[in-house]
């Protein structure tokens, strides 16, 4: 059985001080049926697709069987939800067991959907079909992209129907992740005030993603520092391609810097620094500008849980940790300029190349411009096709661009290759993904979202077919609203 699916599960977290987690199965489900495999990524993990698209793989994905070595939880943490402190943990996630690849790599796997835990609140630890292929396409989107990112690895549908704003097909999704440890897991640790618990907690965190600390004489400061790194390389990622995560709080900020939690999550058109797709951001707190300023305020909340690990003198933990945070615009805004300047075609961008770069997004916004095809019409040298083109600021513009391009006395070509590969021919646009999710799920038709998430897997192809996928919705068309799909 074994060696037919692949499974070669390991169960570090379920060795932790079992206040950090609870052990629970998933909750059967009455006719599980697979509608997406993700074949590339079950063989990078070392997993037969065949074996896990057959019945008996579709009940271990399901949550009906557990795999052999399997050994189900549910995680604790805690998380500050737009400001405001609260006590979590997996309400509708089951972590499986960590899948060893073939690499020799740990991967979590944890079923989303799969029913009900000690952290369910007033949940049904259900989700939907819509919601959870939604995911499955989004993060598969960020990978395409190159931008850290669980992955999904199936969806199958359970038979049952989740009752939400309507009566819809209920779905479990399988969701990999370097880990599910959160800025939210250790808010949760430290709640404990039992050091030993948080320290083994650190030091996991550690082995799993920042081995090279151990050696260093103040590891957890060391954590603190590279996950501040990790997830300002994130961020500055996510504001290059236009994501906005929709609901940053500190429960959904990872220390792997993996981007998680796919819920009113959507990619942005018209630039507009103040954008917000999630119909609960009243304020605007996680808009597109605010991330990287948020993320800085989530690292803080992540800081302050590790003081008591840093040194025994609190203050002194305090000046050291503040001090390390003060890093994180200067990474930020390096990780974001020297991505802006290759999509702009620059190698090395110098300080001043921010203005350049600035005074575009600027120009963008005033004419209403598409985010994603204007580096394309740069990229594609297509001056004609925008109204913001045309404009004679922007012709004003191009020129300070075009002098900048040659004083680095590179041939067009090499320029352009480093725009390809930094500009996307697609993102999934929103009203295309709303357009597939809905013949999927009312029509049972995944044809449409299997071209869709063909296209996105490989957004730096700038291949013919790509061209209609790249249109911007429909100027008319209402404001886009996203929900949290629970
Ligand atoms: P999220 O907004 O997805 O980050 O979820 C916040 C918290 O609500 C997490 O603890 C989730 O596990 C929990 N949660 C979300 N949906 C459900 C549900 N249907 N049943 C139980 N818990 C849920
Ligand atoms: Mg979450």
């Amino acid at each position: 059985m074994q060696s037919d699916f692949g499974f070669n599960l390991d169960n570090s977290y379920a060795r932790l001080p079992e206040i950090l987690f609870s052990f629970q199965n998933p909750t059967p489900v009455p006719a599980p049926e697979a509608v997406l495999i993700n074949a590339k990524l079950a063989e990078s993990l070392g997993l037969s697709p065949q074996a896990l698209r057959s019945k008996a793989g579709t009940a271990i994905l399901a949550g009906n069987e557990n795999p052999p070595g399997a050994l189900p939880l549910a995680q604790a943490y805690a998380g500050h939800q737009f400001g405001h402190f609260t006590m979590l943990g997996d309400g509708r996630a089951i972590l499986i067991g960590e899948q060893i690849t073939p690499a020799g790599e740990r991967f979590d796997l944890q079923l989303k959907g799969s029913g009900r835990t000690p952290y369910s609140r007033g949940g049904d630890g259900k989700a939907q079909l819509g919601p959870m292929l939604r995911e499955y396409i989004i993060s598969e989107a960020m990978h395409g992209l190159r931008i850290p990112t669980t992955r999904s690895l199936a969806v199958v549908t359970t038979g049952e129907r989740v009752q939400r704003e309507s009566l819809l097909p209920g779905a479990v999704l399988t969701r990999t992740a370097a880990s599910h440890l959160r800025v939210g897991t250790f808010q949760y640790a430290a709640g404990l005030r039992d050091e030993k618990v948080l320290k083994l907690l650190a030091d996991y965190a550690i082995e799993r993603h920042y081995p090279d600390l151990a050696r260093e004489s103040n590891r957890y400061l060391g954590l603190f520092r590279e996950t501040i790194r990790a997830q300002a390389s994130l961020i500055a990622q996510w504001m290059l391609v236009g994501f906005i995560h929709g609901v940053m709080n500190t429960d959904n900020m990872t220390i792997s810097g993996e981007t998680i939690d796919y819920g009113p999550c959507a990619f942005m058109d018209t630039f507009d620094p103040a954008t917000v797709f999630s119909s609960i951001d009243h304020h605007g707190r996680y808009a597109y500008a605010n991330q990287p300023k948020i993320a800085a305020w989530n690292l803080a909340r992540f800081g302050e849980t590790l003081l008591p690990l840093i040194d025994v003198d609190q203050e002194k933990a305090r000046t050291l940790a503040e001090d390390e945070l003060k890093n994180f615009s200067t990474e930020y805004n390096k990780y974001f300029l020297d991505g802006m300047g290759r999509k702009l075609g620059l190698a090395e961008p110098r300080k001043d190349d921010k203005v350049l770069a600035g005074d575009l997004l600027q120009l963008m916004y005033e004419h209403k411009a598409d985010y994603t095809n204007t580096f394309l019409d740069l990229t594609f040298q297509r001056f004609d096709q925008s109204e913001l083109c045309r404009s004679e600021a922007f012709l004003r513009w191009q020129r300070r661009w075009q002098e900048r391009l040659n004083a680095n006395q590179e041939p067009w070509e090499e320029t352009q290759d480093r725009m390809k590969q930094s500009n996307p021919a697609v993102i999934p646009r929103n009203h295309r993904v709303e357009e597939v999710l809905r013949l999927a799920v009312q029509g049972g038709d995944y044809d449409p979202l299997g071209k869709l998430l063909q296209i996105l897997a490989a957004p730096f192809a700038h291949s013919p077919e790509q061209a209609e996928f790249a249109a911007p919705p429909d100027p008319n068309a209402a404001p886009y609203r996203t929900f949290c799909g629970t």
